[in-house]
């Protein structure tokens, strides 16, 4: 096979269509094997899917990068070319690959607005368009919240075959291996049962949580959460032999996306129900009603019946999470708790107070914790975070000041400006002191990774 020389291809193509502005003549192909790879890049830019195989065939890796860290995904991926991106997931290529600006072939493809090509790479995700896919905020369920309400058609629910049940033991949920890994992320699913495997432990009335219908269809399949603490595992195991109830954190943080955030809503109303058991206004026995999302006191003269109350549902607490940005946009600000794992850096956090906006809990938390000063805030994206029932709001601040002042008292032992390109190598484990942040399931990654990519070469 003969490939024309490069310069005469006009390799610069795939640089001129990614915007990499460091692939032009000053980077001289030194090798055939660098030739190869360059032509690679550059019919992956241009959609030519055959052309691509045959490079692949050259024994060019799929997964070589050129000097900026992208490789031949990224560029299908920033020129929407859905084709190629199909041909290179079918010869293996990695998704997860960050270039050195920490983006993936998926956050190039949604920067640039490709929708066919996100949904292509996002691999069957639930909802390929959405603006941000944090882990534990995938719940795919219709709550039906109008459905709580009606007792006879929750009764029935429970009874039909379709019906899907999760089941929590001391509020640990019930796992089972992922054996469909299309994406590989993934390492458990939730074990599901049926009203049959169930009807005996049911019929002894256990808390039962409705999750919400599969569809917006009314007759879609119906997902409730069930307690089953007491409960040999041995008969469940009859249904799942590989089944376990896993210590949900961290286990939880490996499962389907989608089933992560069933979780999350089944084991925030479940802990709840844990902890409150009694009228927080009289201390009288409460009643569970609404399938499992509402307390009502049993004294019928208790205050809780009248007007309106926060005592009766279940709580959220929202806590914030932000990355602090230095006053000349170069640097952001990570600190360390004494609890992280050895040499873990995350974002700043602390829980909202009574009163207070999220620009103030921003920057009350970031001046408690470091000293900084902050400005501006811009709200990024939220988590729930179901350990117990946080909602992480995910902000991105504006530092006016830059002297660290740590709190001798305050759990943080360490807080330090990091500059973007260390930011990178902690984004992809190469930071030469073994230094890294939080992983993709974390909101304060998705943060970080957005203000490292706010100025890339995309
Ligand atoms: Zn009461």
């Amino acid at each position: 096979m003969r490939f024309r020389p490069l310069f005469r291809l006009g390799f610069s193509c795939a640089s001129r269509m990614s915007g990499d502005r460091t692939t032009s003549s000053a980077v001289r192909p030194s090798n055939v094997a660098t030739q190869y790879q360059e032509q690679l890049f550059d019919s992956a830019a241009k959609g030519n899917v055959e052309h691509v195989l045959a490079m692949l065939k050259a024994a060019v890796d799929v997964d070589a990068k050129n000097d900026r860290g992208w490789t031949a995904l990224m560029f299908a991926a920033r020129n929407g070319q859905v084709s190629v991106i199909k041909s290179l997931l079918e010869q293996g290529c990695s998704m997860n690959v960050l270039n050195s600006s920490g983006q993936t072939a998926l956050d190039i493809a949604d920067f640039w607005n490709h929708s066919d090509a996100s949904s292509a790479l996002s691999d069957g995700a639930v909802v390929p368009t959405q603006e941000c896919q944090n882990y534990y905020s995938l719940n795919p369920l219709n709550r039906a919240s109008d459905r709580r309400k009606h007792p006879e058609w929750i009764h029935q629910a429970v009874r039909r075959d379709n019906t899907k049940f999760i089941l929590f033991s001391d509020l640990n949920p019930f796992l089972i291996e992922d054996t469909n890994q299309k994406s590989k992320k993934s390492k458990y699913v939730l074990g599901l049962f049926s009203y049959n495997q169930l009807a005996e432990h049911i019929s002894k009335k256990p808390l039962l949580i409705f999750l919400g219908l599969e569809t917006w269809d009314p007759e879609s399949a119906v997902w409730f959460a069930v307690d089953v603490t007491g409960v040999e595992e041995s008969k469940l195991k009859d249904v799942h032999k590989d089944g376990f109830f896993a210590n949900p954190f961290p286990l939880t943080m490996q499962m389907d996306d989608r089933h992560a955030g069933i979780f999350a809503e089944a084991r925030s109303i479940l802990t709840w129900h844990d902890r409150y058991s009694f009228c927080a206004t009289c201390g009288s026995s409460t009643v569970v009603q609404e399938a499992g999302y509402k307390r009502v006191c049993s004294n019928a003269d208790c205050r809780s019946h009248k007007g309106i109350n926060n005592t009766c549902y279940p709580r959220v607490d929202p806590s914030l999470i932000m990355l602090v940005v230095s006053p000349d946009g170069n640097r952001c600000l990570l600190g360390r708790k004494k609890t992280f794992p050895p040499k873990m850096f995350s974002c700043l956090a602390g829980f909202m107070e009574p009163g207070e906006s999220i620009e103030d809990t921003c920057r009350r938390e970031v001046e408690e914790e470091s000293g900084i000063q902050v400005g501006r805030v811009e709200y990024h994206s939220s988590q729930p975070w179901p350990f117990p029932a946080v909602l992480m709001l995910g902000c991105i601040t504006h530092a006016k000041t830059e002297t660290i002042k740590l709190d001798n008292d305050d759990e943080l032992e360490a807080a330090q400006w990091f500059s973007r390109p260390e930011i990178v190598q902690m984004l992809t484990h190469q930071h030469p002191g073994g230094l890294f942040v939080p992983p993709r399931q974390a909101i304060a990654h998705q943060l970080i990774r957005t203000w490292v990519g706010k100025t890339s070469n995309l």
